[in-house]
């Protein structure tokens, strides 16, 4: 095995674990692949025997046996504190803006100076002019070297923005499916409630999904996750699909009435029921893969939230038979 490949060995692992790749959990897995007869290595196998998940609990626990320092804790979505990573972007924001102004400043000055000089030069005077040129030219250097220094600081925070930014996007992100988490949904609601937005919110619950863990192992069940969770995505039209957490989605239908939003969902469900899907390591048919769903109005006066009633919608779907979309009438 070359060093491409035990690196993506290990990334897969994680992966498909669900591990988040802290330096801790690479080196429980790189001694996995790269030291197979190791402590550590029997361990993690004796603990996936039969398919099974290794969790961070497991590896946690392996871990402390065998000897692997704890490093950060596991981070799901980066584990930034939202209010820290805000206050960091507020102040970044506020050093671009004295940043820039300083810099433009400086910019000017500097073409001010510059003229100064060259209308000094012109007037004549060779004597007590002559000094004045040269301070004044003196300034125009030291001036443009401040630019250059604002100029560079300027890109450096740029670059320190679009991280932050990163950074943000990764504490609203699913690592598993990589669509919104609870979080960025909550947020996102938060938003559309405040602008009063008319809009249906959507429930998708994967039918028997334990099923399909019990009987294929946890990795093949984080695979279908995947799988809905992108036939969601790129059949729901743009709108936001977020993973709520287990096997549950949320959809905002922005603009869209519970029918209109049923009628993309069924479409959804139907391509996903159609397929075929086999578990790559023996071939074995999975079996359909169906989801139910509740939608509700969001904005529609009523005693309960929207996600309660389209809650209470999926439950009617599960109840009536899975694999369905039941709506509120709009
Ligand atoms: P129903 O049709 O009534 O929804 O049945 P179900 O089996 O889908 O529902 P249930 O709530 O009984 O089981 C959900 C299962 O989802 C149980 C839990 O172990 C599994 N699960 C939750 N999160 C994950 C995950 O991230 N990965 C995997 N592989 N399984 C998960
Ligand atoms: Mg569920
Ligand atoms: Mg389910």
């Amino acid at each position: 095995m070359d060093s491409a490949q035990l690196y993506r060995k290990i990334g897969d692992f994680l992966a498909e674990h669900g591990l988040w790749p802290t330096p801790d959990n690479y080196a429980l897995i790189h001694a996995l692949f790269a030291n197979t007869a190791s402590p550590a290595a029997e361990a993690v196998k004796a603990a996936t025997a039969d398919g099974l998940r290794l969790s961070q609990r497991d590896a946690d626990r392996i871990k402390s046996e065998v000897g692997i320092e704890p490093s950060a804790p596991p981070r799901p979505g980066g584990g930034v504190d939202p209010a820290v990573l805000a206050a960091a972007t507020q102040r970044v924001e506020e050093f671009v803006a004295i940043v820039e102004a300083q810099r433009a400043d400086a910019q000017s000055y500097g073409a001010d100076l510059a003229a100064g000089a060259d209308r000094l030069e012109a007037a004549g005077d060779p004597g007590s002019i002559g000094a004045l040129v040269a301070v004044t030219r003196a300034m125009v250097e030291r001036t443009r070297k401040a630019e250059a220094q604002l100029t560079a600081a300027r890109d450096e925070t740029q670059k320190l923005r679009v991280k932050l930014a990163e950074v943000g996007e990764e504490a609203r992100s699913d690592p598993l499916t990589r669509l919104p988490n609870r979080r960025a949904f909550e947020e996102q609601l938060k938003v559309f409630e405040d602008k009063g937005t008319k809009l249906s919110l959507a429930i998708c619950d994967i039918d028997h999904f334990k099923r399909i863990n019990d009987r294929y192992g946890h990795p093949v069940g984080d695979r279908v996750l995947r799988v809905v969770a992108d036939t969601l995505r790129d059949n729901c039209g743009g709108h936001m699909v977020a993973r709520l957490g287990g096997e549950e989605f949320v959809v905002l239908f922005e603009g869209l009435p519970p029918t209109e939003g049923a009628r993309i969902l069924d479409e959804a469900r139907e391509l996903l029921a159609a397929r075929h899907f086999k578990v790559r390591e023996t071939d074995a048919p999975l079996g359909k893969i169906t989801f139910s769903a509740g939608i509700a109005c969001a904005r529609r006066k009523a005693d309960q939230p929207a996600i309660a009633r389209a809650d209470a919608l999926l439950y009617e779907a599960k109840n009536a038979g899975r694999n369905q979309v039941r709506f509120e009438a709009a």
